[in-house]
């Protein structure tokens, strides 16, 4: 689905950015007693793929639906990233959510916030009975590790010369970022923008988000130097 508007298309991670906790990892974290730690090392080691991860981190557990509901319940999320919503919707910019978890949880808490119209893509997750089956809806058309590849949406969803936003935190977020003109890093992702000398805005939480667009938003993409200067306010006000 090609989003309206005609401005930017402003990318985001949902786990670990959008929301304070990685939900999917907590969630199979707390449900098999941190025996899925395991697992996301050799993820995050390249040793395994993350659709693999995911299906391995599935396996681990038992849970029913109302237990999952109640875990995504609890869940909360940052909160100035209803305000960034905002800035988006009058700046008439394309805001879509990319996720490599699971749409389950992520439908229960946008619902929660009252956000359920931000379009999102994800893996889905199927019950069978205590068991969850997760599903790769898009895992064909993207890189062959991601189960959910974000550079694959960002190419599709993207018009031509289309400036595209990408805000994240984590590892999953590597393929797209490649893509994206504007990057907003946090944590793993920081690092490794930091690893691999990409200019970034670095960001803790959408506060820091909403005042970079709205100093730089004339400017955002012309000139580099304006990157590093926004980069340096925030430092200084951090
Ligand atoms: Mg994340
Ligand atoms: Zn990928």
């Amino acid at each position: 689905m090609q989003p309206k508007g005609n401005n930017k298309l402003v990318l985001v991670d949902f786990d670990g950015t959008i929301t304070k906790n990685d939900v999917g990892a907590l969630l199979f974290d707390s449900f098999s007693g941190e025996k899925s730690k395991k697992i996301v090392s050799e993820w995050l080691k390249g040793k395994i793929s993350s659709k693999e991860c995911l299906q391995k981190e599935c396996e681990l557990i038992e849970i029913t639906k109302t237990q999952l509901k109640n875990f995504a319940l609890s869940q909360k999320i940052d909160e100035h990233f209803p305000h960034f919503v905002d800035l988006c919707k009058r700046e008439k910019m394309n805001l879509v959510i990319l996720s490599d978890g699971l749409d389950y949880y992520i439908e229960i808490i946008l619902q929660k916030y009252h956000l359920e119209d931000i379009p999102f893509y994800s893996n889905t997750l199927r019950f069978a009975g205590k068991k969850l089956v997760p599903e790769f809806p898009y895992f064909e058309r993207g890189c062959g590790n991601c189960g959910n590849c974000k550079k694959y949406h960002l190419k599709n969803l993207r018009r031509p010369k289309q400036k595209v936003v990408y805000i994240g935190d984590g590892f999953s977020d590597k393929c797209a970022i490649s893509e994206a003109d504007f990057i907003f890093a946090k944590n793993d992702l920081k690092s490794f923008c930091e690893k691999e000398r990409i200019s970034y805005f670095k960001f803790k939480d959408f506060r820091d988000v909403i005042l970079v667009f709205s100093r730089e938003m004339e400017t955002f993409g012309l000139i580099k130097s304006k990157i590093q200067k926004a980069k340096c306010k925030i430092a200084i006000r951090n």
